[in-house]
């Protein structure tokens, strides 16, 4: 017997779906991904060891993460039962549309943002409505009220500050869209340390909305994989029924936890980089051919009016520069996206731009 023929057997919605595609950074100065660009704080990573070591590894972890949980609710001020540990929050986003999406439901998501939400949504069987963003990358409003209110559209993805473009929005037009909404609001703050600002306060009030942070950015602790989210209990005990038993080994919700505790040490760090944001938005609206966004979190976008950003982006890549293309994403032409780095990256990026730029 012939073996079977194994795209026949893939699910239809999934021919499609483009994978993540790897590429090679080491070398290179990696101003692509908004990670943190500092080593951990001081002694910080002797003592996630240590702790770690004190701790069964040879046995599962604790499914629940309490003492992380309870760690990050006194840190959003919330509730531990309010509060789900994932790896990374990118198994969070899955998680909520295989618990609250699916077949046959709707996934709103204005754009440009994240590409996880669209991506999650097709793998879970979900179809993605998307609404374009206006030119200055606010909310669409009233095209988002108009489909929010359907039954079908189950889970709305906004992000604030949003990832790629930096913009956030305020409580009126969070508040306008919840009192719409038929299904779950998820707020990603994967970039709150950066902004400052948060909707955690308003779950109180609306137990359709669902908050998303991350310890991959301001806590440096991208290779770790630890994400969470906030969301009133009804949210998170459904939650708690569908995810993995061990979704967070014990090293990492181990990392976690030290780091919470440490939070203070992390200031510094985290002041830098906004200042270092503010002098690089600065340094880039004075170049011509060159339009940055203003942003709040710790990355800025800009378009290249005068050279093709793929070109740049090929240009500064041969520099040993790896910033993000995003051109061809919608709404996105001749947009790039660079992290901010340590100081010394940062001008190393800005004069290998002013060279690229001739
Ligand atoms: C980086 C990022 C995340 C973080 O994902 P992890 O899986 O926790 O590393 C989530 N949302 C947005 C918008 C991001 O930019």
């Amino acid at each position: 017997m012939m073996p079977p023929a194994i795209e026949e057997l893939l699910r239809p919605e999934l021919k499609e779906l483009v994978p993540y595609e790897p590429y090679r950074r080491e070398g290179m100065i990696m101003l692509d991904a908004n990670e943190n660009p500092y080593p951990l704080p001081d002694g910080l990573y002797e003592e996630i060891c240590r702790e770690a070591a004190a701790r069964q590894l040879t046995r599962y972890p604790d499914p629940t993460a309490e003492e992380l949980r309870r760690e990050i609710a006194a840190y959003a001020g919330v509730e531990p039962e309010q509060v789900v540990v994932g790896n990374g929050s990118d198994e969070l986003i899955q998680l909520l549309l295989l618990t609250f999406g699916g077949p046959g439901t709707f996934s709103l998501i204005p754009y440009p943002t994240f590409s996880m939400y669209a991506v999650h949504t097709t793998i879970t069987g979900g179809r993605v409505i998307a609404v374009p963003c206006r030119e200055d990358f606010s909310l669409p409003l009233p095209e988002l009220a108009e489909k929010i209110s359907s039954h079908d559209v189950h889970i709305t993805f906004l992000a604030s500050p949003n990832n790629p473009t930096g913009a956030v929005f305020g409580e009126e037009e969070l508040r306008f869209l919840l009192a719409k909404a038929r299904g779950l609001v998820v707020v990603d703050e994967a970039y709150f340390e950066f902004y400052g600002r948060s909707f955690v306060p308003l779950i109180q009030e609306f137990s359709h909305l669902v908050i998303l942070r991350t310890f991959s950015k301001a806590f440096a602790l991208a290779g770790f994989r630890v994400g969470y989210l906030i969301a009133a209990e009804e949210v998170t005990a459904q939650l708690f029924r569908t995810k993995q038993p061990y979704n967070l080994n014990t090293f990492s919700q181990t990392a976690a936890l030290v780091a919470l505790k440490r939070r203070d040490l992390y200031r510094p760090l985290l002041q830098e980089i906004v200042a270092g944001r503010e002098e690089l938005y600065r340094a880039l609206s004075l170049m011509p051919g060159i339009k940055p966004f203003p942003s709040w979190a710790n990355y800025i976008l800009f378009r290249t009016e005068k050279k093709p950003a793929s070109v740049v982006h090929r240009e500064l890549k041969e520099r040993g520069i790896l910033i993000r293309n995003l051109h061809g994403a919608p709404g996105l032409d001749n947009c790039l996206r660079v992290t901010v780095g340590q100081r010394e990256e940062r001008e190393k990026f800005l004069l290998a731009l002013q060279e690229v730029l001739g």
